[in-house]
């Protein structure tokens, strides 16, 4: 007698799941086909431009990312373009974006297209998945936006959506609620169509099943939906409760010559490449000329700005930039902010 074994890496399907077969999947990709929202990224099958679009979409709202993606497009229009560039290039396209590390390993994704994969993007999704800051959504979403394999993904709008129709009450960032979802979105994706079908779902979330009021009346998939039916929506999906954010202090120089500032380039993992006000190693004994908060992974940090002059020698970090060149430099967010603050005030006190 023959005996089968679920592979280690594929969950079962979730206890409360509705079985996949009686899915609506073709009202649901009816209604995508109705109301969908025409973006650029969704009119192209190249891999080099969804994934430039998915890294962006990671932590950037759809409205901001549009002109971003389309001025890098412009710019980098392949692997082997970016492959190619500057990272200090890259940084500066990505400015306004935050959160570096999405550019630095765009850019590295791209060196390993060209050099492990001859400037194309490999179809096997293991392979998608290999390359630097790649994880399962962002594979899964290459692999079906592009090549309409029946790869399945969860982002937040999916997640939000999966964890309404099982009425899952775990947790969704814990271990056994992605297990939950995941799950889910492996025993509902189909054979054919599911570039069009992960899509839908991504957009029923964004659009119907919306984080507050979501507009049940309108949805195709109700039929389907146990926390519809359970009328727990409003409640879902339940997350982790909250670590409180722990307090930071940063002391950094203003130090200026001649319409040129003294900026330190970072090297250390957080912000490698980008430049900032350069640290101190405490708080001078003087009223800070600025300071502002900002908020960092699970910290606040209390920014401090303090006047200095500049030291002598200057370390090998340092470096004089001219006001009229910030625009270009590839600079921190708060850091950009500060400099802008302190720059129109002096500009109002000289006025
Ligand atoms: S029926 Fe309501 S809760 Fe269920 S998926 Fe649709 S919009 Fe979301």
């Amino acid at each position: 007698m023959e005996t089968f074994h679920l592979a280690k890496s594929v969950p079962k399907p979730h206890p409360q799941s509705p079985p996949a077969a009686t899915f609506p999947r073709r009202a649901l990709t009816a209604w995508f086909r109705r109301a969908a929202r025409v973006l650029p990224w969704r009119c192209t099958r190249d891999p080099y431009a969804i994934l430039v679009s998915e890294i962006m979409l990671q932590q950037t709202q759809v409205a901001t990312v549009i002109p971003f993606y389309e001025r890098w497009l412009a710019r980098f229009p392949d692997f082997s373009s970016l492959a190619a560039a500057e990272e200090n290039d890259v940084l500066s396209l990505w400015q306004g974006l935050g959160y570096y590390s999405r550019a630095r390993n765009l850019h590295r994704a791209a060196k390993t297209v060209v050099s492990t994969h001859g400037g194309a993007m490999p179809r096997d999704p293991a392979h998608i998945r290999a390359l630097p800051g790649i994880g399962r959504y962002t594979a899964g979403a290459v692999a079906s936006f592009a090549f309409d394999l029946p790869e399945p993904l969860v982002d937040a709008n999916v997640a939000r959506v999966l964890a309404r129709l099982l009425d899952l009450h775990t947790p969704i960032d814990s271990t056994a609620g992605q297990a939950a979802l995941w799950a889910e979105a492996i025993s509902l994706a189909p054979k054919r169509g599911a570039r069009i079908f992960n899509s839908a779902l991504m957009e029923l979330g964004a659009l119907i099943c919306t984080p507050r009021a979501p507009r049940c009346g309108e949805c195709p998939i109700r039929k389907s939906c146990a926390a519809s039916a359970n009328g727990t929506a409003e409640s879902l999906p339940r997350k982790k409760p909250r670590r409180t954010r722990a307090e930071l202090a940063e002391h950094c120089a203003w130090t200026m010559h001649h319409r040129r500032i003294l900026l330190e380039q970072q090297t250390g993992k957080r912000w490698r490449g980008l430049w900032k006000l350069p640290a101190l190693p405490a708080a001078p004994h003087t009223t800070p000329l600025l300071t502002l908060e900002y908020p960092f992974t699970h910290h606040r940090v209390t920014l401090s700005v303090f006047a200095q002059r500049a030291p002598s020698p200057l370390h090998e970090n340092l470096a004089w930039h001219a006001l009229a060149t910030l625009a270009d430099l590839p600079l921190t967010a708060p850091h950009r902010r500060a400099i802008e603050k302190l720059c129109s005030c002096r500009q109002q006190e000289a006025g």
